[in-house]
């Protein structure tokens, strides 16, 4: 790789930058709190669905007091539909840290930044550059893709010695004194020119520079060895209903979807042995129980793979102890967050929101 095509990336992709038509709504703001609560929000999401959840969001908590004021379960709520609740409960906790330990003001040096709970250094890279123009390169994904990309890396990007790699190399091609620009702009690109399955290199402002196209590997970069392994679990859901009423459970256990409402459920037993499930529903709940299966659902999480049913349960309602449980009027459902899982499923049988 030559100085040249060093420093030429930082200009030409700010000059690419200036065309790119890409409007998003926390785009160019300098709030850190807005810059933040987007931050979080698209981790783990795209752009494109973050959008609306930002608008609600920020329309009805548009400062960090009026987050942190606010009962965790209706933030928890609102967040459904997006996943990785836990989020969610960093951006209250750490709305609450933010009142208590920095007077409410948004800390805007990078060492406390990145010490509020759900803020990496992605996302800390992100606020201290959008909103303090702190220079701290942004590394995700996209950059971690494009960089290996424009210097065909032959190293895995998942072993510490890629990420000093890729670390490195941000380093050389980083514009600091224009930070925000830089870190959006090659965000940008990731996200619309230098695509993961199909990178539009015809149209690439680097076509001519970018070593894995002069060497025709970009489909072979990045290298990563390890693949991915998910855990396999088996949710049994339990619709049991009282007239208009449904028993619910909120989730206490430190698991996913933590503080969120569900369905009593048993995990584990495989959906065809019912036997085997109605037997351990006596066992928990004390209770005889007849289950008939409504609703299967298959949902993807970045390490594991949940497995769903829901079977409508004919139980004795007297007499059976859930804990954390309760009997909620079915028009009242919307007001709980549930999983996705579970939200689908009331959306399709109770027609709840
Ligand atoms: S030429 Fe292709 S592979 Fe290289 S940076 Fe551009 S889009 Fe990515």
């Amino acid at each position: 790789m030559s100085e040249d095509n060093i420093s030429l990336f930082s200009p030409r992709l700010l000059d690419w930058h200036k065309s790119l038509d890409r409007p998003l709504p926390w785009k160019g703001i300098k709030d850190p709190y807005l810059i933040w609560v987007s931050e979080i929000i698209l981790q783990q999401t795209r752009a494109a669905q973050a959008t609306p959840y930002y608008h609600k969001i920020t329309e009805r908590f548009p400062t960090v007091a009026s987050l942190a004021a606010v009962p965790i379960d209706e933030l928890l709520s609102m967040w459904q539909g997006l996943g990785y609740y836990s989020r969610a409960r960093n951006l209250h906790f750490s709305a609450q840290i933010i009142m208590d330990n920095f007077g409410g003001e948004f800390p805007s040096n990078y060492k406390d930044i990145i010490s509020l709970k759900g803020v990496g250094k992605y996302t800390a890279a992100a606020i201290g550059s959008f909103a303090f123009g702190l220079p701290h390169p942004v590394i995700d994904g996209n950059v971690i893709r494009v960089l290996s990309r424009y210097f065909d890396l032959d190293e895995p990007v998942d072993t510490s010695e890629g990420l000093n790699k890729i670390n490195h190399l941000v380093q050389l091609v980083f514009n600091a004194k224009k930070p925000a620009k830089f870190n959006q702009a090659i965000m940008d690109f990731g996200a619309t020119v230098c695509l993961p399955k199909k990178p539009a290199c015809s149209s690439c402002p680097f076509t001519s520079f970018c070593q894995a196209s002069l060497n025709n590997t970009q489909s072979l970069r990045p290298i990563k060895t390890k693949k991915l392994k998910r855990k396999q679990r088996n949710f049994n859901f339990l619709m049991i209903s009282k007239g208009a009423k449904i028993y619910i459970q909120k989730r206490v256990e430190k698991d996913i979807w933590q503080e969120l409402y569900q369905l009593p459920m048993i995990e584990g037993v495989a959906f065809s042995k019912k036997s085997k499930l109605e037997k351990e529903a006596i066992d928990k709940w004390g209770t005889a129980v007849e289950l008939e299966p409504i609703f299967t659902h298959k949902q993807l999480l970045t390490h594991q793979s949940i497995h769903s049913i829901v079977w409508k349960a004919s139980m004795a309602p007297k007499g059976f102890s859930i804990p954390e449980g309760k009997w909620v009027n079915k028009a009242d459902l919307g007001d709980y967050g549930f999983p996705k899982t579970l939200a689908l499923f009331l959306k399709d049988f109770l027609y709840i929101r």
